[in-house]
């Protein structure tokens, strides 16, 4: 079994491997795959397990390619987006989880995300980031 591994390692030495957009496009792909069971018009079916195999093929071109600056260039252009989107996703799951105790505002100076606890009235916030001091109703 060690003879295994390290032949895969020697196999893997020098070419790309995972990153950020490719586990992205492995997720994608489980999700089509999982999506397309419950697909039961044919053309549609083999329409969508096409792009579910492109996905898979980009995939393994992508982890297997010896062009590292390439790949992580498509990697940094990526995360530009999908890291937005991400922390975007992330806060709502807080707001979801904290609504009973929390509420979260934004800092007007530095537009921090600050979490306050949920008593009405007046608040004296001030942001741990930027430490500007402001007002707010809740
Ligand atoms: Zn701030």
């Amino acid at each position: 079994m060690q003879n295994f591994f390290q032949r895969i390692a020697a196999f893997m030495q020098g070419r790309y491997g995972m990153d950020t957009l490719n586990g992205f496009l492995l997720v994608t792909a489980m999700v089509v795959w999982t999506v397309n069971i419950f697909v039961f018009n044919r053309l549609a079916h083999y329409i969508i397990m096409v792009i579910q195999f492109g996905i898979l093929a980009w995939f393994i071109f992508r982890a297997l390619s010896r062009n590292i600056t390439a790949r992580s260039a498509e990697n940094r252009a990526f995360r530009k987006v999908f890291d937005p989107a991400k922390s975007r996703v992330q806060l709502t799951i807080r707001k979801i989880r904290d609504r009973k105790n929390f509420r979260y505002i934004k800092c007007p100076v530095c537009k921090a995300q600050l979490r306050v606890r949920n008593i009405k009235g007046k608040h004296n916030v001030r942001c741990p980031k930027c430490k500007s001091e402001f007002e707010k109703k809740i």
